[in-house]
Parts: structure tokens; C-alpha cells; sequence
């Protein structure tokens, strides 16, 4: 098959369009970027001079579209220590220290993927000063919600015994009222803005973007939302996508520097969402409602009641004040009580402009009752959902279910009638969505146990939320999403039957009619 032919049919196979009214086909013609035509066998008469692939059985679906990846983070992973499997403390040290020598020029030193659950590893300022490093150290937790820091970043950050918890976060202290070193929440912002800035520079990060960008390719990911995209990071995809560099599609979704924040005044006066073109275009803004590690949770446990979490503030002025620019909004809501103050925030902004084509988002929506499902489904709210999570948060949970409210209620969102788009978090957990939708499908959690059969979402519907769900959640559904004439050329084949207990492969990658995946050999 040549790598690129301006005219090129498929037949053979099974054309998947995830199209509400034609959800399949026998034939597809795509003519330079653009999907031209589809329909049955007989449609090839009408092409006498195309080239055509035999499928040989196999299926065509539209790109996936990760539409809640951290791009443009995950891509610096590779410049950092990886700490998530380490045997323990001395071993995350050794870690450090290595990194360190290979980075001479930083200043700040950067461990990725922190998790204290899966490794019992859990460092406090004294370890990391112990390795007698020359640059503040930062330990970032796997969730991007919190870390841990050596003395000489608290120095830097200016935190010590007399430094107050700032609202949305907690300075981790020991007996004597002195930091630990750990920093939850809002508490993290700080050190997670300045371990970022020491890899900011656009050509060194454009051309780790670009490498992690080829690597989702490999799973058939052609377009992402980047959920939280600093202004740095929103130059970085500009000056890519200008250069005509940008792999896949990018969808930014404005956040500010400091992680777990809103929007500066200053960029709610800039690019708003649905500005730019169909390789980087800028999306909802990202507010947040509750925290991560810390999501806001209020609920019965065998009739026992259950709260913690941290709520952060002022959520409706913010949601309103995006949507009054001109914004699409999407609210993190982890937590019941983080989704409560969601829908409440989209309910305030509703009533201000009530013609408006809103689309809210809420991104995660772990944990929730029917009521607040069908509150989702009324205001027209997108749940942006992530099935891979019921790997580790899905472990995490097991046994320790509420009485009122449901964890990862994915049937529960999907009868209400909420529509779903599918995405990893990456890096916060892995990104391939044939792999996450399984998960979604059969609510096997990491340790191999079903948790809450009853809220399964189909396969098929899974590649449909990774499609056309979530094109419909970025704006994009008049450009991506499926497989329709006029859409863009983004296309998989699959190898394999769509079974979630023995997934299918991706066998192709088609971006802008050109075949990415596998790349040509000469
Ligand atoms: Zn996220």
C-alpha cells in the first residue's frame, strides 16, 4: 500500500461509522484529507480509478480521541526520574541521584509517577535531603494532585513552620509543627510550575511532544484534549502546529501555570474556545472543583456517614465568568460533593444565558447518585469519563462502597441519558483506549475482581465515547469523530473481534488520509 494515494478506497471489511442513523458500511472513499463517500459494495462503480484495500475481514472505526490526556506533560516523563516501581526509599533515591547526573543543567530535579499505594514508598523532605543534591527536589505524585519536596525546594517556595495552608491545600507537617515536605493540593501548584518551567524550552519540548505524540499514534489515537494546558504549553502546540510538526490533533483546554487553579484574568481575555484550526484548536477552560488525591466526598458507608475531601472555592464565579467570555467550561469533579458543586456552578451559568450551546463538561465524575445523573443529563453536561480507571482507583475502592452514592457510574450516567466521552488521564494511568474500554466493559479492576457489574457500558459503546463522544465533547463533532463524508480522514483498522475479554489490535493508523502507523519501511 503506498504511503500516500490522493484517492483510496476500503472495502472488505467492516466500516464502523458511529453514526446515529448509519452505524455501518461496506465501502469507504477518502480523497486527499477528507472522507468522500460511503455506502454499500456497489459504491465502487462510481470509483473506477481509485486504489482499493481489501480489509480482509478486518474493521475501520474513526481515530480515537483521548478527550482528557495530559499531554503535554506525559511527554516530559521521559526527561524525569520514573519512580513509580520502586522497590523502596533507597532505591527512589538512587533514582533521584541518577537523574541528577544526567540533567546537570537543571534547576529543579523531578521524579514522575509517585505512588504510594502500589509501592508503600512514601519519602518525606529528609529522605530527599539526604542525597545531598545541588537543586531543589520535587517528587511528583502520580495523580498530579500532590508531591513531596526536599528542604531546599521549601526554601525556594518560601515555606516554613509559619506558612499557613493555602485554601484548596495542606503543607504536610510533623509532630513539632515543621513541613514534611509534602505538599497536597493547591499546596503543590508552586512546586509543579517550577519543575515545569526548567523543560519549557519550545524546541526541547516540542520534540518530546512529537515523540510521545507517535506513540499514541501506535494505539490509535489521532487527536487529544489536552486537559490542563498552560500558557507555555499552548505556544508549544502553536509553534508545532504552525510548523506543520503537530502529529496528531490538539485540543487545549486553557489552564494557568499553576496547576489546580483558574484561569488568570489575562488569558480569559484571549483565544477562546473553537478558535484555531482542525490540528490545534483551543477548547473548554479548565476549572476544578474538588481535589484529586483529596476529592470531596459525602456519603454513607453500612449507614455510616463518610466526608472528607477538599472543596476549592468560588467555582460559579469562575464558571460564569469563562462562559460569559465566550468559554465552554469544564469542571474536575471527582468526588459527590465536587460533582454537586459542578452542576450547581452550570446551573448558575444556564440560567444567565439560557439559549446557549453550553456543552459543560465534567471531567472524571468518580462518584455519584442517580439524581445527579439525571441533573447531568438535564442541563445537557457531558461526563468526560475514564474507563482505565477502574484499574487503580477501581481497586482502591473495592470494598468500601456507599450506600448512596455509586463509584465510576458509568450505566448509571450513560441511562440518564448524560452523553460520554471517553480519555485516559494519561499519565495519571495508561492510555490505550482498546485497553481502557475493556476495562469500562468488563469493571475488572486491577487486582482481577468486578466492581459494580451493573454499571458495564458496552464495548462498542466505549469506541463510540472514544469517537464521536468525544469529538461531540470538544466542539469537533463537524470534523472528527466518525466516519462520515466531509469529516477528516482520522481512521483505525482494528484486528480482531470488538471483544472486550480478548480486545482487538490496531493493525493501521490514518491521519488526514495518510497512513501513520504502521510507517513505511523505505
Ligand atoms: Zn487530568
Amino acid at each position: 500500500m503506498p504511503l500516500r494515494v490522493s484517492r483510496v478506497a476500503f472495502s472488505g471489511g467492516h466500516i464502523l461509522t458511529m453514526d446515529d442513523r448509519n452505524m455501518r458500511a461496506d465501502v469507504l472513499v477518502v480523497d486527499g484529507e477528507r472522507i468522500v463517500a460511503l455506502g454499500e459494495p456497489e459504491l465502487l462503480r462510481s470509483y473506477p480509478d481509485v486504489d482499493v484495500v481489501d480489509l480482509q475481514g478486518r474493521t475501520v472505526g474513526p481515530g480515537f480521541i483521548d478527550a482528557h490526556s495530559h499531554l503535554s506533560i506525559a511527554a516530559l516523563h521521559p526527561c524525569w526520574a520514573d519512580v513509580s516501581d520502586v522497590a523502596d526509599i533507597d532505591d527512589l533515591g538512587r533514582r533521584l541521584t541518577e537523574h541528577a547526573a544526567r540533567e546537570p543543567d537543571t534547576d529543579w530535579i523531578r521524579a514522575a509517577g509517585w505512588n504510594e499505594l502500589t509501592t508503600s514508598v512514601f519519602p518525606r523532605r529528609r529522605d530527599l535531603d539526604a542525597l545531598d543534591l545541588d537543586c531543589p527536589v520535587v517528587v511528583a505524585h502520580y495523580s498530579l494532585h500532590q508531591c513531596v519536596v526536599s528542604s531546599r525546594a521549601l526554601d525556594v517556595l518560601g515555606i516554613d513552620r509559619r506558612t499557613p495552608d493555602p485554601v484548596g491545600g495542606v503543607i504536610g507537617r510533623d509532630a513539632s509543627g515543621e513541613p514534611d515536605g509534602l505538599l497536597v493540593e493547591r499546596a503543590w501548584s508552586e512546586a509543579h510550575a517550577r519543575s515545569m518551567s526548567a523543560y519549557e524550552d519550545p524546541d526541547r519540548w516540542g520534540e518530546h511532544i512529537v515523540a510521545y505524540a507517535h506513540r499514541l499514534i501506535a494505539d490509535g489515537i489521532t487527536a487529544v484534549h489536552d486537559a490542563a494546558c498552560s500558557p507555555a504549553a499552548e505556544r508549544c502546540y502553536a509553534l508545532l502546529a504552525k510548523a506543520g510538526r503537530l502529529p496528531i490533533g490538539v485540543l487545549a483546554m486553557p489552564h494557568p501555570a499553576l496547576i489546580l487553579n483558574a484561569p488568570t484574568p489575562d488569558r480569559l481575555e484571549g483565544a477562546i474556545t473553537g478558535e484555531g484550526d482542525e490540528r490545534f484548536r483551543i477548547g473548554a477552560v479548565k476549572l476544578f472543583a474538588d481535589g484529586g488525591v483529596a476529592p470531596a466526598v459525602d456519603a454513607h458507608h453500612r449507614g455510616q456517614p463518610v466526608k472528607f475531601g477538599t472543596v476549592f472555592p468560588d467555582l460559579t464565579t469562575h464558571v460564569s465568568a469563562a462562559a460569559e467570555r465566550g468559554f465552554q467550561v469544564a469542571v474536575h469533579a471527582l468526588g459527590n460533593v465536587g460533582l454537586a458543586g459542578a452542576l450547581e456552578a452550570f446551573t448558575h451559568a444556564a440560567r444567565r444565558d439560557p439559549d446557549g450551546d453550553h456543552r459543560f463538561r465534567v471531567e472524571h465524575a468518580c462518584l455519584a447518585d442517580a439524581r445527579q445523573a439525571a441533573t447531568m443529563a438535564a442541563l445537557g453536561a457531558v461526563g468526560v469519563v475514564q474507563p482505565g480507571f477502574l484499574h487503580h482507583l477501581g481497586q482502591a475502592v473495592e470494598g468500601f462502597g456507599f450506600d448512596d452514592a455509586t463509584w465510576l457510574p458509568f450505566g448509571t450516567l450513560a441511562r440518564a441519558g448524560v452523553p460520554l466521552a471517553a480519555s485516559s488521564d494519561d499519565p495519571c494511568t495508561f492510555y490505550e483506549p482498546l485497553r481502557t474500554s475493556a476495562h469500562g466493559a468488563t469493571r475488572r479492576t486491577g487486582s482481577g475482581n468486578v466492581l459494580n457489574s451493573g454499571e458495564s457500558v458496552t464495548y462498542d459503546d466505549w469506541l463510540r465515547a472514544y469517537t464521536a463522544g468525544a469529538a461531540y465533547a470538544g466542539r469537533q463533532d463537524g470534523e472528527r469523530g466518525r466516519i462520515a463524508p466531509g469529516l477528516r480522514a482520522d481512521f483505525v483498522v482494528l484486528d480482531g473481534p470488538l471483544d472486550p475479554e480478548n480486545p482487538p489490535r490496531v493493525a493501521e493508523t490514518w491521519i488526514g488520509g495518510r497512513r501513520v502507523f504502521p510507517k513505511h519501511e523505505s
